[in-house]
C-alpha cells in the first residue's frame, strides 16, 4: 500500500491505495450524455505507462519511424508527448485538493481534462492532478507523475491474491446490463482481446466454441477472418481442464496484470479476469434442485437487444500498439475498421 503526497510541500493527496492492473476500459469513450461510474475501485490505483495529455502531435508530423519507437505501429490521429506514468485513482480517494474548473468550458457536464491539470494542492496551490468526470468517460483522477511523491503506507505489504482466492472472491461481470445493453467493460475488454487474438492467429480463420464466446468474439471474427476455421480457440485457466486448442483464452490477473500461463504449447490470448470468470464459471449455469426438490429462485440470464460488437476504439488502440499490425493482412483489417467513423459490420 502506498499514498501519494505533493512533491512541493508534502501534503498528503490520497488515502492509502494499492496498485492494480490497468483495466482494458481505461481509455474507453462512450456516447454523449451517458454518465459512467468510477474507473477504479476505492483503495486502488493504476499506472499508465504511456505518455498522456498535452502536447499532442499529429501522425503526419511524427512519422511512422518515430511513432514505432514510441510503441505505436499503425496510423493514429495524434500521439501524446506528455509525461508517461500518470497515476489513476478513484476520485473519492483524493485528499487536500482544490478543483479549479477548466477555463475553456468546452466539456459537456463535467471535467474532461483537455486543458490539463484541474486539481491543485491545498497546501501550496501547485497543479497536481486532472479530474475527469464528464459524461462519456469513466470517472478518474490522474495524478501528474512529477508533481507527487509515492510514500509507503504504514503496516505490512499484502501480496497479490492467488488464483484460488480470486476465483472464490470474484463472480465476474455479467455480460448484459438490466437495460438490455451489453456491459461496456465486456465491449472494451473483448476489444483488447480481439486485437491480441488477431495478432496471435496469423490470419487463419478461428473456430470459436458455441455459446457466449461465439455470440461475442465469434461473431465479429467471422466478419474479419471469414472462411472455414483453420485454428481452434478455447478457454483455459485455473479451475478448468487443459484444453485441446491452438489458441487459448487465459485470464489476466486483475492486480498484477500477469497472464495465467498453462503448461503446453498453445498460443496464449489474454482476457480480463472478470470477463474470463463469467465465461468460465457463470454462463449456462444449470439450475440444481434443492433438498426440497424445488428449483432455486435464480434470475434468468438477461438477453441483449443487439448483437455484440467489441468497442472499436479500444480494439484499434490496442491493435495499433501490437507490432503484428505491420503485417499487411492485419494492417488491412486495421485500415478497414478505422476507415469509417463508427464501423459496424451488421
Ligand atoms: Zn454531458
Ligand atoms: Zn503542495
Amino acid at each position: 500500500m502506498e499514498l501519494f503526497a505533493c512533491a512541493g510541500c508534502d501534503t498528503p493527496l490520497t488515502t492509502e491505495v494499492t496498485q492494480v492492473a490497468l483495466p482494458g476500459h481505461t481509455h474507453q469513450v462512450w456516447g454523449n450524455g451517458v454518465p459512467l461510474p468510477a474507473l477504479l475501485e476505492a483503495g486502488t490505483y493504476v499506472v499508465d505507462p504511456e505518455p498522456s495529455g498535452p502536447p499532442w502531435r499529429r501522425w503526419a508530423e511524427v512519422g511512422a519511424a518515430e511513432a514505432a519507437a514510441r510503441g505505436v505501429f499503425a496510423p493514429v490521429y495524434s500521439l501524446s508527448f506528455g509525461v508517461p506514468g500518470t497515476i489513476g485513482l478513484a476520485p473519492g480517494d483524493t485528499r487536500n485538493t482544490v478543483l479549479v474548473p477548466e477555463p475553456s468550458g468546452d466539456a459537456c457536464c463535467g471535467q474532461d481534462g483537455r486543458d490539463g491539470p484541474n486539481l491543485f494542492c491545498a497546501g501550496c496551490h501547485r497543479p497536481v492532478a486532472t479530474r475527469i468526470d464528464d459524461c462519456s468517460y469513466w470517472q478518474v483522477v490522474w495524478l501528474v507523475p512529477d508533481a507527487v511523491r509515492r510514500l509507503p503506507a504504514p503496516g505490512p505489504a499484502e501480496p497479490p491474491a492467488d488464483w484460488p482466492t480470486l476465483l472464490r472472491e470474484r463472480e465476474g461481470i455479467p455480460p448484459v446490463e438490466p437495460s438490455g445493453m451489453w456491459d461496456r467493460r465486456w465491449e472494451a475488454e473483448l476489444g483488447v482481446t480481439l486485437a491480441h487474438l488477431l495478432a496471435a492467429c496469423a490470419g487463419a480463420p478461428v473456430g470459436v466454441p458455441e455459446g457466449l464466446l461465439a455470440d461475442t468474439l465469434g461473431r465479429v471474427l467471422t466478419v474479419l477472418l471469414p472462411g472455414s476455421p483453420e485454428k481452434t480457440l478455447a478457454l483455459a485457466g485455473p479451475g478448468l481442464p487443459a484444453p485441446d486448442a491452438d489458441l487459448v483464452l487465459v485470464p489476466r490477473h486483475p492486480q498484477t496484470g500477469e497472464t495465467w500461463s498453462p503448461p503446453g504449447e498453445a498460443t496464449l490470448v489474454p482476457l480480463a479476469a472478470d470477463v474470463w470468470i463469467h465465461l468460465a464459471f457463470q454462463q449456462n449455469r444449470p439450475l440444481v434442485p434443492t433438498i426440497k426438490g424445488d428449483l432455486p429462485e435464480a434470475e434468468p440470464p438477461r438477453l441483449p437487444y443487439s448483437f455484440f460488437l467489441p468497442d472499436t476504439r479500444v480494439f484499434l488502440r490496442t491493435l495499433a500498439r501490437l507490432p503484428a499490425v505491420r503485417e499487411p493482412w492485419l494492417r488491412a483489417i486495421y485500415d478497414r475498421v478505422s476507415g469509417v467513423p463508427c464501423w459496424r459490420p451488421w
